[in-house]
């Protein structure tokens, strides 16, 4: 049995990991990935305190070789659901059933996509969600971007050093990206903005090969691309818990301050709960205090 059981490796997970083990308390972290979580993909944090330049992958490498130092126990297994019986609370993997007192669920948040019929298969094939993981692959070549927010701005920027041409569509006129790094963009000239359309139709043969959208009135346009990179936002991951919790109208965990949830001695911390600014500084704000409150909740057991 664990004192504490954190469900994600991202920077609130590892972070709560981090915080709990400095309280003395037996940790397991379980991950069904790669540590890190998404900013693993980011190719320069500019925003973290202490730090002015860093790349996601180095800031989750020595997240996690800190985490690791103190004496976190890592299992790379998904957490399928939790079962409660009296105060201990039983996270079951496809293969294994982990018992501790507290829970902490730091699962982060999962790419929206499109929603277009052969948007899966193309995975791969032209249709990408990372911008730094396959932007390589569009040297010289021609690629969309959709999407209006940090994200989609930022790849749109990334790729405009690679591609040749780079379409940003966006389903509206006003962006929810930072104005500092959209003007960044509006700089560059191979830069194309598509604004008040939408994405309708992926055109392919083994490969992507063309997009359509579709504007406000109707009147589509068919654009050639070699790829598309869809950057529409996230989805929290909160599904395999949601009867633990209260979620909002998005799927978000409702917890206040304390990062508490409806569930006593089981919290939430960072992208999947419900909150304002969704940044590394306050995933990581969310670790350390969902799990302080984890180790008062283990102080009244
Ligand atoms: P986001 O801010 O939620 O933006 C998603 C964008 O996709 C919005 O522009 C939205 O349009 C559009 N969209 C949503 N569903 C769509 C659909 N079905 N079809 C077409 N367009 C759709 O997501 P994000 O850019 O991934 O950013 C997530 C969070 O991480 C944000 O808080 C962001 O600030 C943060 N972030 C920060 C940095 C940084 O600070 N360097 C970098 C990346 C991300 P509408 O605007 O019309 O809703």
């Amino acid at each position: 049995m664990y004192d504490i059981i954190v469900i994600g490796a991202g920077t609130a997970g590892m972070t709560a990991a981090i915080y709990a083990r400095r309280a003395d308390k037996s940790v397991l972290i379980l991950e069904s990935g790669a540590y890190g979580g998404q900013i693993i993909n980011t190719p320069d944090i500019a925003n973290y305190p202490v730090e002015a330049h860093i790349s996601g992958f180095d800031f989750a490498t020595k997240l996690y070789e800190q985490t690791v130092a103190l004496g976190a126990e890592f299992a790379f297994e998904r957490a399928e659901r939790i079962e409660i019986s009296g105060n201990i609370k039983t996270v079951i993997t496809a293969d294994n059933a982990y018992e501790a007192k507290a829970v902490i669920i730091a699962t982060g948040s999962s790419n929206r996509k499109l929603g277009l019929g052969n948007e899966e298969k193309l995975v791969g094939r032209g249709v990408s969600y990372c911008a730094t993981c396959d932007g390589m692959f569009f040297k010289g070549k021609t690629v969309a971007v959709a999407g209006g927010g940090n994200t989609a701005v930022e790849d749109a920027l990334y790729l405009s050093n690679l591609a040749e041409k780079v379409y940003l569509i966006h389903r509206r006129e006003g962006f929810r990206a930072d104005k500092s790094t959209l003007d960044r963009l509006r700089k560059r000239k191979n830069v194309e903005f598509m604004l008040n359309r939408n994405v309708t139709k992926l055109i392919a043969d083994k490969k992507l090969t063309a997009i359509e959208v579709t504007d406000r009135d109707g009147a589509v346009t068919t654009l050639d691309v070699d790829g598309l990179f869809v950057a529409v936002g996230r989805i929290p991951e909160n599904e395999s818990f949601a009867s633990l919790l209260d979620l909002d109208q998005s799927g978000y965990a409702i917890s206040d301050e304390t990062c508490k949830t409806k569930t006593p001695g089981v919290f939430v911390a960072g992208d999947n709960r419900q909150k304002e600014l969704r940044q590394l500084v306050t995933a990581a704000s969310d670790g350390a205090i969902a799990a302080s409150e984890a180790v008062k909740y283990l102080n009244t057991l």
